[in-house]
């Protein structure tokens, strides 16, 4: 993955920021993120120009000129999640803000491959969005989460469904969703464990996934709590999971 240029990474920034707030004059924004007034400035006059950001009314005068609230435009992009596991498939559009505007749900047929078939989810990635009634231009693209992450699932996918993938393991987007929606407060560390055909937590630190030494840092899954307990498919006994 290439370096984000800073004019990309200061729009990231001011978007985090302004997802996070709610609603946000440019002096706060400036303030959160220790941009320059000007920066904060042209960032802003971009996102306003692309639609991704309205001004939505004044905040009360403390004796100066009212500042203009800025907040994100919820219906200006979506993205699309799925969530392959053994048990199933989740299908979930989104909309600039991280709210769920539509989901479906597919039991899965014991035995397939948990990353299915790629023509298959394209197929369904496109019935979702459709019927909510979606412009698949404003699609930013889709991210696909199982046990594991898979990378080579992602880029059939993206071949598939013409839209850009990016891929990871369930746990750790359960705990970027809960980072994003603001659920978890402010915490530098989060942990999250997710419960679905396997056992995981995904872990945070300052809004980043932490992997660990061996990059296995949620993996308690496979922690023993029973010596002679039942055999796991990891090949051990008595295994959380
Ligand atoms: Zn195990």
């Amino acid at each position: 993955m290439g370096r984000a240029t800073p004019h990309t990474s200061s729009r990231a920034t001011v978007l985090d920021v302004i997802r996070a707030a709610g609603t946000i004059s440019r002096s706060g924004l400036a303030g959160a993120t220790g941009l320059t007034a000007a920066t904060v400035s042209t960032v802003v006059r971009g996102l306003l120009a692309d639609g991704l950001v309205t001004e939505a009314g004044r905040a009360e005068s403390t004796g100066g000129k009212p500042r203009v609230l800025l907040r994100l435009a919820p219906a200006s992009r979506y993205a699309v999640g799925v969530h392959l596991d053994a048990g199933g498939a989740t299908y979930a559009l989104t909309d600039l803000t991280g709210a769920v505007v539509s989901r479906t749900a597919h039991a899965g047929s014991p035995g397939t491959r948990p990353a299915g078939d790629p023509g298959h989810t394209a197929r369904r990635v496109d019935a979702l969005v459709e019927g909510a009634g979606v412009d698949r231009r404003l699609l930013l693209g889709i991210g696909l989460v199982s046990a594991q992450g898979d990378p080579a699932g992602a880029r059939e996918l993206e071949r598939a469904s013409g839209l850009a993938v990016v891929t990871g393991d369930d746990a750790t987007a359960a705990a970027l969703g809960e980072y994003w929606s603001g659920s978890a407060g402010r915490s530098s560390v989060l942990v999250a464990v997710h419960t679905g055909a396997t056992l995981g937590a995904g872990v945070l630190v300052d809004g980043v996934p932490y992997r660990g030494a061996h990059g296995r840092a949620g993996g308690l899954g496979h922690v023993c709590v029973e010596v002679d307990g039942p055999p796991c498919g990891c090949g051990a006994r008595g295994c959380l999971e």
